[in-house]
């Protein structure tokens, strides 16, 4: 039996105009893995750097091992012996792996940091945990999840007796978050507690022991028991009502053949790649990472130079030139990494909605402009649940995932729309936002448009496209019609020859 590790007892955290958490009380155990699941928004994150020692509470208690802890900084959390891997990754590039994990800790040898030892220790912690790196490399050379890699050895060296986990697998491929299971799994093992927030139930119920879901800053339900949870409970928990199909597909006529993209290569796509499709139709791409979805629609948006090859919208060429060229055209990519492409940080929520319209000149004069503006942005915020107190609030204040649906509402609502791309558009958004961002693929679609998803969640392509193409090593390995379309076949599509078979 174990007992309970750590308690959250009433906690509550206050921003200008957000009750990010109201009282709030778990317990996480011992040799368990607890997970933490809500919306966009819901507190998740706050709670974990409540945890972490970078925020204090407003209100309620923090206890460890029944005594009541007060944080003052991210040092005194990890004194007392908890680890937090937060969603923004906290490391420092210049240094490498071995300073990065033993950072105020190197070992000395007369007055002088001793590299050759340092390097040792962490290689054989890293040995240990079964991870492949070189603790002579700077973190900037690393992979983002060689980097997450490195803060859990760092964790696991401070000896952390709590280590929360906050939406780790989000920029991470299969594999990269096989690796990571089976270290969480090791921790859990070894009687440390943990808390694991993802939107990914699938994860979740191969993860957890238990789970806490929140809402709105509120503690829905505590369950002791994942795996006696149904999925739909949860779903209705996170997102206060039930939820039954979220990909919401509708049957849609098969209009005539609108987008053709003919032997396009480019630097990374050697060879050549063709593919069309038809007016009104939702395409899907799947692939596993490194497969060059990514860089095809790079290719086709003239984000990436071609080598060959050409795009025809109906039935006239696309202009090469670049990504100015394909959105006159009425082609718009969204791209994978939206943070980083596309916030205006210092602007308010709104203005990040309606630039594309600003630009386009399309919302009138000055007064009218100001109305307009809100009105669109208010439809978006109310569509996609953007949880924000208002839309003037600036955008970098919200939480990443609500982030994400400010920048695709910026893209769902470009003027002139006949292509629209979007490469991973759900990625880190929660499974009632999922729901409105596929209705509005749906809606975008039945207006004549051409919807290419990009996705690597495989249950999600399947259930709002009308075809999949899948694509493996650079070029494209088959083409499924929805009706014969399914995991097994896909996967088999996707991985390389020879690969051994998926359970
Ligand atoms: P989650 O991780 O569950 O998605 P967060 O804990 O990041 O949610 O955010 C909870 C709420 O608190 C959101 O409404 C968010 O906009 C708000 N919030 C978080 N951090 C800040 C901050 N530093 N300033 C203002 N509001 C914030
Ligand atoms: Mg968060």
């Amino acid at each position: 039996m174990s007992c309970a590790l750590l308690e959250f007892d009433q906690v509550s955290k206050v921003f200008p105009g957000v009750k990010a958490l109201n009282g709030v009380s778990f317990e996480v155990h011992a040799g368990q893995v607890h997970g933490l699941l809500g919306e966009n928004g819901a507190g998740k994150s706050t709670l974990l750097k409540i945890l972490g020692g970078q925020y204090r509470p407003d209100g309620g208690r923090l206890l460890l091992a029944g005594q009541e802890c007060r944080f003052h900084s991210a040092g005194d959390a990890i004194q007392a012996g908890i680890a937090v891997i937060h969603q923004e990754l906290q490391y420092v590039p210049e240094l490498t792996v071995a300073e990065n994990v033993l950072l105020g800790r190197l070992p000395t040898r007369l007055g002088f940091v001793d590299h050759a030892a340092a390097r040792r220790l962490v290689a054989d912690k890293l040995a240990a945990i079964g991870v492949d790196l070189d603790p002579a490399v700077r973190l900037s050379e690393l992979s983002i999840a060689q980097r997450q890699m490195v803060e859990i050895c760092k964790a696991v060296m401070q000896d952390a007796r709590v280590i929360a986990f906050d939406e780790p697998t989000s920029s991470l491929s299969h594999r990269e978050s096989e690796i990571l299971f089976r270290l969480v799994q090791a921790l859990r093992a070894e009687g440390r507690a943990l808390i694991y927030i993802s939107h990914r139930l699938e994860e979740l119920y191969a993860l957890c022991d238990s789970c806490t879901i929140f809402r709105d800053g509120c503690k829905v339900a505590t369950h002791p028991v994942m795996a006696e949870v149904p999925r739909e409970r949860l779903i209705a928990d996170m997102v206060g009502r039930e939820l039954h199909d979220i990909y919401d597909y509708r049957e849609r006529p098969a209009g005539e053949e609108r987008l053709q993209v003919r032997g396009l290569r480019g630097a990374e796509l050697p060879h050549e790649l063709s593919f069309s499709v038809r007016r009104g139709e939702v395409l899907g791409f799947f692939g596993l990472v490194g497969a060059g979805r990514s860089e095809l629609m790079r290719l086709l948006y003239g984000a990436d130079r071609r080598s060959g090859g050409e795009v025809l919208l109906d039935g006239r060429k696309v202009s090469a030139s670049g990504p100015a060229a394909a959105i006159e055209a009425g082609i718009v990519l969204c791209p994978e990494d939206r943070k980083e492409q596309g916030i205006l940080a210092q602007s308010s929520v709104a203005e990040n909605i309606n630039i594309s319209c600003r630009r386009h000149g399309l919302l009138g004069g000055v007064f009218l402009r100001h109305e307009r503006e809100a009105a669109r942005a208010d439809g978006f915020i109310e569509r996609l649940r953007i949880k924000t107190p208002s839309r003037d609030q600036e955008i970098r204040l919200l939480s990443g995932g609500n982030q994400q649906k400010v920048i695709l509402a910026r893209w769902l609502a470009e003027p002139g729309l006949k292509v629209l791309i979007l490469d991973e558009p759900t990625r880190g958004i929660d499974v009632g936002a999922k729901n409105e961002i596929y209705r509005l693929i749906h809606d975008v679609a039945e207006s004549g448009c051409c919807v290419i998803v990009v996705s690597s969640e495989l249950p999600e392509v399947l259930g709002i496209a009308d075809r999949l193409i899948v694509m493996r090593e650079g070029r494209i390995s088959g083409e499924l019609q929805r009706a014969q379309a399914n995991e097994t076949e896909a996967l088999r599509l996707a991985l390389p020859d020879g690969a051994p078979s998926v359970q």
